[in-house]
């Protein structure tokens, strides 16, 4: 579904992403961790193209990204990031419409589907739909944007550190919805984050990012019993 054959991508001299090699598959929930700074962020962005790669090819259905229209790609990737970026002059309603109304779905169909989102994303507090993001705690608001995400029911959804700035009980009622949500619809997920935790409770197969190489991918298990060297176990053991 997702595959990176080879990937290089340097700012400046500094090499961002060194020769990267993965193939996430149809229905996977795919989780990218490491430290600040490993490039997690660039190699998601270079899915939806908001990052261009100097070397290497990222392909999305066999693909190459580099050769499709940049819009219909986008369209057919949902993105969701931890500074949310609502549309504060939009109600929640609007911004969870965004993308339906851009590939011109009917005003029944985009209704219909706020709705569903709005009780899946348990954001059923009455009125809610017509309220405008400021009005909405912190929780509310990343529920909304991953409403947005979803709203399309797009086949690959990509998350960077989108529950990062949570407490951690909300944070938990967010992994549940999102990983349960996933189950139900088989949406392949990219997903970010440099929570250790937060990875193993998500991901199907956890990749491990160091200095811009996979330094480790598997299930989560293979982590803690397996780790393949000391630098995995560090961070394993570090931020545990
Ligand atoms: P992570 O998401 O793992 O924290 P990033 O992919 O954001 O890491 O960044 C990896 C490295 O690339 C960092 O050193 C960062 O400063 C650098 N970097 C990221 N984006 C840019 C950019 N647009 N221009 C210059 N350097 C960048
Ligand atoms: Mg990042």
């Amino acid at each position: 579904m997702i595959e990176f054959e080879h990937v290089c991508k340097r700012f400046g001299g500094h090499v961002v992403i060194d020769d990267l090699s993965l193939r996430i598959d149809d229905g996977e929930f795919f989780v990218l961790v490491g430290p600040s700074g490993s490039g997690k962020s660039t190699l998601l962005r270079t899915v939806n193209r908001l990052v261009h790669v100097d070397a290497g090819t990222v392909r999305v259905d066999g693909e190459d990204v580099a050769t499709r229209d940049v819009e219909t790609l986008r369209r057919g990737i949902g993105y969701a990031i931890q500074s949310v970026g609502l549309f504060p002059h939009r109600t929640v309603a609007e911004n969870i419409a965004t993308v339906p109304r851009l590939l011109h779905w009917s005003g029944d169909a985009i209704r219909a589907r706020v709705a569903e989102l709005i009780e899946l994303l348990r954001l059923d507090e009455p009125g809610i739909a017509d309220r405008y993001p400021h009005t909405l705690s912190g929780g509310q608001q990343q529920r909304v944007g991953v409403a947005r995400a979803l709203a399309a029911r797009p086949r690959i959804v990509l998350m960077d550190e989108p529950f990062g700035a949570l407490d951690p009980l909300t944070r938990e009622s967010l992994q549940g919805s999102l990983k349960a949500i996933q189950r139900e619809t088989g949406t392949t997920i990219l997903f970010v984050t440099h929570d250790m935790d937060e990875a193993f409770g998500l991901g199907d197969r956890v990749g491990l990012m160091l200095d811009g190489k996979l330094i480790q991918v598997g299930a989560p298990l293979a982590f803690l019993r397996h780790p393949a060297d000391e630098r995995v176990r560090d961070f394993v053991g570090g931020t545990r």
